[in-house]
């Protein structure tokens, strides 16, 4: 009997556990739902709940939209993406430890958009993202972050949806992943194999970006973390025992950051 429970577990035969949450981290049904949430105490992957905000959403449902026309084309969406994308991912790796993956959900369903799932190399930094995360602010909105029992994002994800044949659209209850551009995949990825080399013209490319898209103000409203942050900020500065190089290089990233939000609060 247990090993026929074992087999069934968080699977749809399972009536005890919802299969939705096992394989996806979210349900549709949330706390209402009939079947128990078994929340992990120990996992590599953290969620960060509705944490990308497309920006294609909120014009959808602008009122006095009337022309019908996307506000933004295609380039510009996966630009806003690949911005954000990229933040999250250099942040939390340089304050909580390696990522393995990280993935957010295209989805319009309200327990799945803009979901962020980050799978951390080590279980501990997973659990220090989350203590840490839930006492953050991104975009003047409170970050709401939890341990996630998804390790498979194979078995979470809508393989109609891969073949471009998902029928249920943004509504659909499995991940519909949003795919970063090749040019970001292979900066944040690529050097996995590679040496401090190639970690070096990442952060040099990073920087060019931010000379050029300094002054757009839809980047620094994404940007706004809070000022709780800073502190934490300079503490992990003096923490920080890396390359020289590395450590000036990123304190002159934030100082812009810093001048950034300052100019905002006048
Ligand atoms: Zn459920
Ligand atoms: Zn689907």
């Amino acid at each position: 009997m247990a090993e026929y429970l074992a087999s069934i577990f968080g699977t749809e035969k399972d009536k005890v556990n919802c299969s939705f949450f096992f394989k996806i981290g979210a349900c549709r049904h949330g706390n209402r739902c009939s079947r128990i949430h078994n929340k992990p105490t120990f996992s590599q992957t953290i969620l960060l709940q509705n944490l990308y905000q497309n920006p294609r959403n909120a014009a959808h449902s602008l009122e006095g939209n009337s022309t019908g026309k996307p506000t933004m084309t295609e380039e510009e969406d996966q630009k806003h993406f690949d911005d954000f994308f990229e933040d999250v991912f250099v942040e939390l790796e340089d304050k909580y430890g390696e990522i393995e993956e990280m993935n957010i959900c295209d989805n319009l369903g309200d327990h799945l958009v803009g979901n962020v799932y980050v799978k951390f190399r080590r279980e501990e930094d997973a659990d220090k993202a989350v203590r840490d995360l839930n006492n953050r602010w991104f975009a003047g909105r409170p970050i709401y972050a939890e341990l996630s029992p998804v390790t498979d994002f194979r078995e979470a994800c809508c393989r109609q949806y891969e073949m471009g044949e998902c029928t249920r659209s943004g509504f659909c209850n499995f991940m519909h992943l949003k795919p970063i551009s090749r040019d970001l995949r292979r900066q944040l990825f690529g050097r996995r194999r590679g040496t401090a080399r190639s970690y070096r013209s990442r952060s040099r490319s990073r920087s060019r970006e931010r000379e050029r898209g300094r002054d757009r103000d839809r980047r620094s409203r994404s940007r706004d973390h809070g000022s709780r942050s800073r502190d934490r900020r300079s503490r992990s500065r003096e923490k920080r025992s890396s390359s020289r190089t590395r450590r000036s290089r990123s304190r002159e990233r934030r100082s812009r950051s810093r001048d950034r939000r300052e100019r905002k609060h006048r």
